[in-house]
């Protein structure tokens, strides 16, 4: 490895605050917002499995609220949903893999 090698690879990224400051608005946080909240649902029905299965993951596990953006009263409204739907076998309890 010589110093030109070096050279080459600083010259191709921005050497200038590239850590903090230069961030590109794909990545930078955007305001969530509860969707029950905007719409004005206060009850979370558990044989609504349309709904539900947005708050389901790939696995099948509930979405954290980090995830589904709901605020807490919601997130635990349909998380009691999603838990009532299984037992009645609407939604799936576990992946089938
Ligand atoms: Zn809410």
């Amino acid at each position: 490895m010589t110093a030109e090698n070096k050279d080459v690879k600083t010259e191709g990224k921005d050497t200038k605050n590239t850590k903090y400051h230069s961030k590109p608005y794909k990545y930078q946080k955007r305001k969530r917002f509860c969707k029950f909240c905007a719409k004005g649902i206060e009850i979370v029905d558990y044989k609504d499995v349309e709904t539900l299965k947005k708050y389901i993951n790939f696995n099948n596990k509930i979405m954290p609220k980090k995830q589904s953006g709901c605020c807490t009263s919601h997130q635990r409204r349909v998380s009691n949903a999603i838990k009532r739907a299984r037992i009645l076998a609407l939604l799936p309890f576990i992946d089938q893999n």
